[in-house]
């Protein structure tokens, strides 16, 4: 069971008033399938995001997975949670692009502490469908490629929860299609949670779509589950 309860963050700037991103947003997740944070830009989704996976820590609130708050999380805590459970994609990517791809999923490989292993690293490029394109480069990639490398990335790990903060925002409407296509096959033993402005992205891939404004909840088609 994943959960936010009463998630707030006000954030401090040097000069001007402080910035209520998000106002008391409650939310329960089932354990698989895909659920959209559906809003402007501005209104908080990227913080939320940054919340729930432990980017950035709460002004009040709680993140809790099965039964652990973070109430009384340290920081090493807040380590552990990202390892264990998180695996994130950006619209940008976040890929070392002078790294091939087999060196950039190698990479996240020896962050969990794990072997860099060949016949591994060619089955998770098989997952994401990027057979055979483990040598190239990353600025030899599509950007619908570079995507589909991150989400192999963040693979690794096999992490309960995937969080994708507008991953079709650098990509074309067709290619935008093809990640959500595989972010949703990806959620059938696992959460996905994407954030995105796209309304039709969402109401086609989403199970659930979670709208906020303002830093709220406005409406949620899973609030009853
Ligand atoms: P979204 O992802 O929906 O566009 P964000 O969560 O990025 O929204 O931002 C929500 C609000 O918080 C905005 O008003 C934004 O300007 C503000 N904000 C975001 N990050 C910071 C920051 N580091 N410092 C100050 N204000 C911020
Ligand atoms: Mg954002």
């Amino acid at each position: 069971m994943f959960a936010v309860k009463n998630l707030k963050k006000t954030y401090r700037v040097k000069k001007g008033q402080s910035v209520e991103a998000l106002k008391g947003i409650n939310l329960t997740f089932e354990d698989r399938g895909m659920a959209f944070i559906l809003g402007k830009s501005g209104s908080g989704k990227s913080t939320l995001l940054h919340l729930m996976g432990g980017l950035d820590v709460p002004t009040e609130g709680e993140v809790v997975i099965d039964d652990k708050s973070s109430v009384s999380f340290k920081e090493r805590d807040w380590d552990d949670y990202r390892n264990e459970y998180i695996g994130f994609v950006f619209q940008d990517y976040n890929l070392l692009s002078d790294f091939s791809v087999r060196g950039n999923i190698g990479l996240a490989l020896e962050l969990q502490g794990e072997k860099v292993d060949g016949q591994k690293i060619d089955e998770i490029l098989h997952l994401v469908e990027l057979d055979g394109l483990g040598d190239r480069k990353i600025d030899e990639l599509s950007g619908g490629q570079r995507q589909r490398v991150a989400i192999a990335r963040a693979l690794v790990k096999n992490p309960r929860i995937i969080f994708a903060d507008e991953p079709t925002g650098a990509l074309d409407s067709e290619t935008g299609k093809s990640v959500l296509q595989l972010l949703k096959s990806l959620s059938s033993d696992r959460l996905v949670i994407v954030v995105s402005h796209d309304r039709e992205f969402a109401e086609n891939y989403g199970d659930r779509i979670v709208e906020i404004a303002d830093g709220l909840i406005v409406s949620d088609t899973g609030a009853s589950r």
